[in-house]
């Protein structure tokens, strides 16, 4: 098994190669739409029946004409070049890529049943991929650590065909062992950004089994994260003032006469805030997820769908907090670090209580669990989104094997089922006592 990276770098073309790369995106664009043109005529010219004229309603493909898969349009681009000679001035492995990325496009669809690959409007095109490397297309001393990254850029260059050097902000530098596969140059409105994906041949532990400290995570808006361990990330809103002036700059483009020279501007920089929120929140979401790691072993959480909770009337702000993006950094975080990740039933998670199991209703604004069974949260405060957070831990534990470890002495109890409740009743909630186990701590009681 190999191990790939993402790393995004900030990468400064001068005006002359950012003019190249600008060249080639609207190229890359118009045959990507000539690419989805014949491959839509095609679709189009099969439906009409077979006995009826379909010179009205249909286009005329001959029976015979293959369908217009990948490799045989990869292999008319050649013979297109000498029809359209400005094709020759993008790079031909980046026009194979942008050919490949229709037939993915076209795959997702036939596999989803949904999201049939659409034409790209000017503009619409903002990557380019380059793949395969002979050698290492990074050029440069080895940065500096401790200097500031903008000294460190000096000098470094990364090399790609027609394009040629590139200087590029090589912030942090490639661990030793990984070898360049490929690069993807990505245009967005704070500037050009190169992807590098790095491959090495290092063999990670897969973790498939969870072990150590279990910690059920349940995020929200009130708090952003809450552990079951009682830890309690706010974070409702941190965006308030980069939003405030998005709301600003969306004013003022909406002022502006259409497709005029200051409307282009000050759509410009609408995007370009929008960028910002964007990176602002992703550095966020990775930082929080190291520190999740820090703090267990293995991490539950809820299987919601997130874009059906966006659909609620707390939308606007369920989108800008990200969860779905967070839970997918998150799995990758542990997956680097070697800790184990799952994913657990989300029903009714905030409406039991974590120490009984008992429900416990609770409405939006009960910022408190209560528990009248038990009496779990009546003399101290339990948070309830921590004490959802412990219930997602609970799940956890029991639909895997450190369940296991759990029961060995609940099933002794178990025989009669009055002792069995009185366990709980006592107020050693599943969680706690695992974790007590593991740190060989004594005996937690209520
Ligand atoms: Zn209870």
């Amino acid at each position: 098994m190999t191990l790939t990276l993402n790393y995004s770098y900030r990468i400064y073309p001068d005006s002359k190669q950012e003019a190249m790369l600008d060249q080639w995106l609207e190229i890359c664009r118009r045959s990507y739409n000539y690419a989805l043109r014949e491959l839509k005529d095609w679709i189009a010219s099969r439906k009409c029946p077979v006995d009826r004229c379909s010179l009205e309603s249909e286009y005329i493909m001959s029976a015979e004409y293959p369908f217009p898969s990948y490799h045989p349009q990869q292999n008319q681009l050649p013979k297109a070049k000498k029809v359209f000679p400005e094709l020759a001035k993008v790079s031909s492995q980046v026009l194979q890529t942008n050919v490949r990325r229709l037939h993915d496009a076209w795959d997702f669809f036939r596999n989803r049943g949904f999201g049939f690959p659409r034409f790209k409007k000017y503009g619409q095109m903002k990557s380019l991929l380059f793949p395969q490397f002979r050698g290492n297309p990074l050029t440069g001393a080895s940065p500096v650590l401790g200097v500031s990254p903008r000294r460190n850029w000096r000098g470094w260059h990364i090399k790609r065909p027609k394009v040629g050097k590139v200087q590029i902000n090589l912030h942090r530098p490639i661990p030793n062992g990984f070898v360049i596969k490929q690069v993807r140059v990505i245009k967005k409105a704070k500037g050009w950004f190169a992807v590098i994906s790095i491959q090495s041949d290092i063999t990670l532990p897969k973790i498939e089994t969870p072990f150590g400290h279990p910690l059920g995570l349940d995020v929200g808006l009130n708090s952003y994260l809450a552990t079951s361990d009682s830890y309690l990330e706010k974070g409702r809103k941190f965006f308030k003032t980069e939003h405030r002036r998005l709301k600003v700059l969306q004013r003022r483009l909406s002022r502006k006469q259409k497709l005029s020279n200051n409307y282009e501007k000050a759509r410009k920089k609408v995007e370009k805030q929008h960028n910002h929120i964007a990176f602002k929140r992703k550095d966020y979401q990775f930082k929080l997820a190291h520190k999740v790691c820090d703090m267990g072993d293995s991490i539950f959480m809820e299987d919601i769908d997130f874009r059906t909770m966006a659909k609620g009337f707390l939308g606007k702000h369920t989108l800008d907090a990200g969860f779905g993006q967070f839970r997918d950094i998150l799995k990758y975080v542990c997956k680097v670090r070697g800790k184990y990740f799952g994913l657990v039933d989300h029903r009714g998670t905030s409406q039991t209580c974590p120490n009984c199991r008992a429900e416990v209703r609770k409405s939006l604004t009960d910022r408190f669990h209560v528990c009248q069974e038990c009496g779990y949260g009546v003399d101290y405060f339990v948070d309830r989104d921590v004490a959802s957070a412990q219930e997602i831990c609970n799940r956890g534990i029991e639909t895997t094997t450190l369940g296991l470890r759990g029961k060995e002495t609940v099933c002794q109890v178990e025989v009669s089922g009055v002792m069995s409740l009185d366990n709980w009743r006592r107020g050693i909630p599943l969680w706690a006592e695992i974790s007590r186990r593991e740190s060989g701590s004594p005996r937690y009681t209520a």
